[in-house]
């Protein structure tokens, strides 16, 4: 920066209101190091294991074309999603993340001042995603055990309303919600309101309990699924998700994709995982038998831990919240706290799930 340029002068320009209402995202730390000790991050519910041979492979070639556009159509993407979900070509909008995806399905449902209705504590890119869209955000608390309540969700459904938002596994507290629970919701929300469900974990999950939210859409047309590559496909870095959705709605979407948006790294990457799906799988199975292990010895430590069906286990620590994450932080593992709520903490190496474990039996022993 030039003298010429002091970087604290008044801006002459004129920004939008909702701004204002737009909280900023807490973005997982980098980890911070100690001395002797390997550091992780198990602040961002990222797949700790490294992209496959073959994935890398695909990315590597389309790195020598990055001089062109890639398909804005994600053509041969999407056909390989259609082939593996089984639904029309047509039903699919692919985004630049599902984050990317929820932008656009608020942008083609909610005039300002429309509401949109989900569940809190959940996602924190839905409240900036619905104030950035100048939508207003209608939170209704979990239950006691950190689940959504779907029946006061239901209730808060108003003429105004026109998305609700379903987080299953629910991010970051853990739980997932029922076929049953679903069925029952979706009968009592209106037809001309859009009820997304949001899976970004479904692959984790294990109770017998968790529908495939695919049924949901077959059945009723104003149900969108919501998926991505990020967590249990591993593709976080490079930002590829979707939605699967009646046609008009599909078509809506990818109305207001950002042109280009996903790349030919990332729409090669998400080719190469799909057909790589049952390696990648075995590491997902991996992965839960870890969350499993986690949850358990947490339970035994006495720590009063929400089922978790997602990557991720929620230790609901109050106003212990940011201390917890401190002590983590001094042991070099970085940990996502929630401030006077909780803290999520990802299941990534096992040494650092081991290392989590031993903060936590130490930090009930010195409350004893
Ligand atoms: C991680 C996550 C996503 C996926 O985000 P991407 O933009 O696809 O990386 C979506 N929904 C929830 C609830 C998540 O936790």
């Amino acid at each position: 920066m030039t003298s010429e340029q002091p970087a604290d002068r008044p801006v002459p320009v004129r920004l939008r209101e909702a701004l204002a209402k737009v909280p900023a995202y807490s973005p997982g730390r980098p980890p911070a190091p100690v001395e002797g000790m390997t550091a992780y991050k198990i602040s961002s519910n990222e797949n700790p294991f490294p992209p496959l041979p073959s994935v890398v492979r695909a990315v590597a070639d389309a790195a020598a074309t990055m001089n062109r556009y890639p398909d804005m159509g994600v053509v041969a993407l999407t056909q390989a999603l259609a082939e593996h979900l089984g639904v029309p070509a047509g039903h699919l909008a692919t985004g630049t993340g599902s984050v990317a995806v929820l932008a656009q399905l608020v942008q083609i449902t909610c005039e300002p001042g429309d509401e949109v209705v989900y569940a809190w504590r959940s996602f924190e890119a839905y409240p900036i995603v619905v104030a950035l869209s100048g939508a207003t955000s209608v939170q209704v608390p979990l239950t006691a055990d950190a689940r959504h309540d779907l029946d006061a969700m239901a209730e808060a459904v108003t003429d105004r309303t026109r998305l609700v938002l379903v987080c299953t596994p629910n991010n970051p507290t853990g739980p997932a919600v029922t076929g049953d629970e679903l069925r029952a919701f979706v009968a009592k929300v209106p037809r001309d309101v859009v009820v997304v469900i949001d899976e970004a974990y479904l692959e984790f999950t294990t109770e017998e309990s968790v529908p495939d939210a695919l049924a949901f859409y077959r059945e009723h047309p104003n149900v969108v699924v919501l998926r991505t590559f990020s967590k249990a496909y591993g593709l976080a870095g490079l930002r590829v998700g979707y939605a699967v959705a009646q046609e008009e709605v599909a078509t809506a979407l990818r109305k207001a994709a950002t042109p280009f948006g996903v790349t030919d790294l990332a729409q090669q990457a998400a080719i190469a995982s799909l057909a790589a799906r049952d390696e990648l799988m075995v590491r997902v199975e991996q992965l839960v038998a870890e969350r499993e292990r986690v949850h358990a010895a947490l339970v035994e430590q006495g720590w009063d831990v929400p089922a978790a069906q997602g990557n991720f286990v929620w230790l609901p620590l109050g106003e212990d919240a940011v201390p917890f994450a401190q002590a983590c932080q001094a042991r070099a593992l970085t940990v996502r706290p929630f401030a006077g709520e909780g803290v999520r903490c990802s299941i990534g190496e096992t040494e650092a799930n081991d290392r989590l474990l031993g903060i936590a039996g130490e930090w009930l022993h010195s409350r004893e």
